[in-house]
Parts: structure tokens; sequence; C-alpha cells
């Protein structure tokens, strides 16, 4: 249903609440554990009549494929998806960067197109059985074809609404930004959706429909964040890491105590420290790390044992919006370095006070009508 993008470190789960269920063509997908409560509860109420068990099923492999087009199509632009989970409101495929506007149009229509060839399949199929030839589906009862063609139908009617996060929302944004830039293209779709989405949830409330209230909850968050993200976003657009880089940070030499650690976090505000040997960084140690390690080994164990081996590390002429890709969801920050050598750290911390500078910046140059 929807696409969204996502900075989580390889490897590491999407949600502790889905599993992974298989891999297509590379991608890993997932279910997550209230799709499972959603299939006992259909069964249940379903009181084991199949046929509506099954037809839910049919529906989540309808809507497997629709994501799969859109992750299929991205990757034509060169764009991996991390993976495709599963929830009971629909399935959603983490890209692993951001399309440009035009490949934004592609990859979200590929989705619904998806829908569409299968409605057509079902139709020409239902079409041949009731002209008497389809032996083939003779025993597959014409309702539960009929009610899946309505299913992939509805999928292409739902998910073409435009408002973020559905897929509508992205192909709104993407013609948008054929005539404007595009976060004013992104703040102009969100806008339309929230509207949308407030005049769905009036709907709701007064034809006490609690499914279509809550779908417009979801729409009208959904195109807030997509809204700020992409303001976030304008703020960093034409800066490298190294406009917005920490230049002064401690670090601390692989052979330290723990003991250390918890003295340099306490004596100042940075709350991350590279571990180094010589001029190499081995490593990062957290905060978290720092009272995992106190817990676990004392005082008096060695950093070396606790630090964070996976380093993010960028060069400081990288844009700044490509490297906040690489933070995880551990927030722990980005190393940057020249030649071999550790010159700068990115942090969220100080991340948010450039984006915070940034806005400031554009306040000052609107109220004065001055251009810097
Ligand atoms: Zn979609």
């Amino acid at each position: 249903m929807s696409l969204a993008r996502d900075s989580k470190e390889d490897g590491a789960p999407k949600s502790p609440w889905s599993f992974r269920l298989l891999s297509v063509s590379g991608i890993p997908i997932r279910i997550h554990f209230t799709f499972l409560l959603f299939l006992v509860w259909i069964y249940l109420q379903s009181q084991g009549q199949l046929m509506s068990f099954g037809l839910i099923v049919a529906v989540f492999v309808c809507v497997l494929l629709h994501e799969l087009g859109h992750a299929l199509t991205a990757r034509k632009y060169a764009i991996e998806t991390r993976d495709i989970t599963l929830y009971p409101i629909g399935g959603v495929a983490m890209l692993d960067g951001r399309p440009s506007a035009k490949a934004e149009l592609w990859i979200a229509l590929a989705g619904p197109a998806v829908n569409v060839v299968i409605a057509a399949i079902l139709a020409v199929v239902l079409f041949v059985a009731r002209g008497g030839a389809g032996f083939a589906i003779a025993n597959v009862p014409h309702s539960f074809l009929a009610a899946l063609l309505t299913a992939n139908v509805w999928l292409v009617v739902f998910n073409m609404i435009p408002a973020f996060p559905m897929d509508g929302g992205r192909v709104l944004r993407s013609l948008l930004a054929r005539r404007m830039d595009e976060t004013k293209a992104t703040q102009a779709a969100a806008a339309i959706g929230q509207g949308l989405a407030i005049a769905a949830g009036f709907y709701g409330l007064i034809s006490s429909n609690p499914i279509l209230m809550i779908i417009a909850l979801f729409v009208f968050i959904g195109a807030g964040q997509e809204a700020s993200m992409s303001v976030t976003r304008s703020f960093l657009q034409g800066h490298t890491v190294r406009d917005a880089m920490q230049q002064r940070f401690r670090t601390i030499p692989h052979g330290s105590k723990i003991e250390t650690a918890a003295e340099m976090l306490l004596a100042g505000s940075q709350h991350d420290f590279p571990v180094t040997l010589d001029d190499e960084v081995l490593g990062m140690l957290t905060r978290n790390r720092i009272a995992e390690g106190l817990a676990t080994a004392g005082p008096g164990g060695y950093v070396a044992n606790h630090m964070n081996r996976d380093v993010k590390s960028v060069a400081p002429t990288i844009p700044l919006e490509e490297a906040i890709e690489l933070f995880g969801g551990d927030q722990t920050p980005i190393l940057v370095m020249e030649d071999g050598q550790l010159i700068g750290m990115v942090t969220q911390e100080n991340l948010s006070e450039f984006i915070m500078l940034q806005h400031a910046r554009q306040q000052a140059r609107a109220s004065y009508g001055y251009r810097a």
C-alpha cells in the first residue's frame, strides 16, 4: 500500500514484532505479529468457513504482489528495498533511498498497476468461466474469484486516493514537482491529503464508521510526517557533512577502562566516544554501551569489549541529506573521515541544532527581505 524509507542499520530487525517469512528476488518479506492476530480473528469470525479465510489470504497475496511492484520498479531506478512488511492495514515496502520525482511517479504507479493486471486477469477468467468454457476453475466458486476481483479494484481505488502515505499522494507530489520545487510540492500534496483525511474522518464520525476514522487518522499523521520530513530535507539541501559536523569532541584509547569512559560521559556533554588505537578508529562507545559495560563487567572492564564495532563513516564532502540516511535506529553518531583521519562527528543533536539554525536564518531572510 505505502512506500516508506528507513535508515536502520543493516541486519537489524525492522520491528521486534515482525518475522521474516520468505524472500523474493532478495527482498525479505516480513509478517507483522498483528497480522497473524488479524488472521486468527478473521478465522474465528468466519466460523470455520474456509472460503472467507482463504479470500483474506488471497487478498494479502495481492497486496504482497502490489508491494513487489513498487520494489522491483524501484530496483530499475537503482533503489533497493530493505524489506516488505505485511500489516493488517496493508503492506509497507521500505526503500533504501529517496527516488527522484520522476522515478517516484513510476514506482508509486507500479503498485496499483499490479492490482489492475490481477483484476483484468480475474475478469477474463470469470468471463470465460461464465461462458461455460471454464472447466479448469469449475471447482472454484465463482463468488471467490468475483470477491477477489472486487478486492483488487478496491486496492487500486484506495491506493490512488491522492493523500500521503497512499500511492496516490506520491503520484500527486511527483506531478506537482514538475511545476514547483519539491518541498513546496510535498507540502501542497500533504495539505490536500490532510484536508481529505479531515473530511473522511468527519464522515466516519457522523456515519459511525470507526474503520474510516482510523484510516483518516493514519492518513493525517502520515501526511504530516511526510511534510515535516520534506521541510527538514530542504534545510539540509545544498550542505555537505563538513557544514554540520561537530569538530570538537573527545576520543577514548582502546585500552581504557569503562570507568574512564563513565567519567568522560559525566564531565561533558558528549554522549558517544570514538574508540581509537593511534589514529585508527576501532569502534564507537555510546552512552548505552558505557552503561551496559558498567553493568556487566564493572568499572574495571575494557572499553574495547563493549564498543560498537560497526562504525558508520562518511567523507566530509558527502551531501548532508545522504549522510543522515546512515543514522541507525540506535542514534549512533556518524564519523567523518578524511584521508584516513577522523576529523568530525555528526550526531542527532548537532544535526537538530543545524536544522534549527538554518530555520532561523531563513526566517531572518524572510522578515528582512534580503538574500544572503
Ligand atoms: Zn502501494
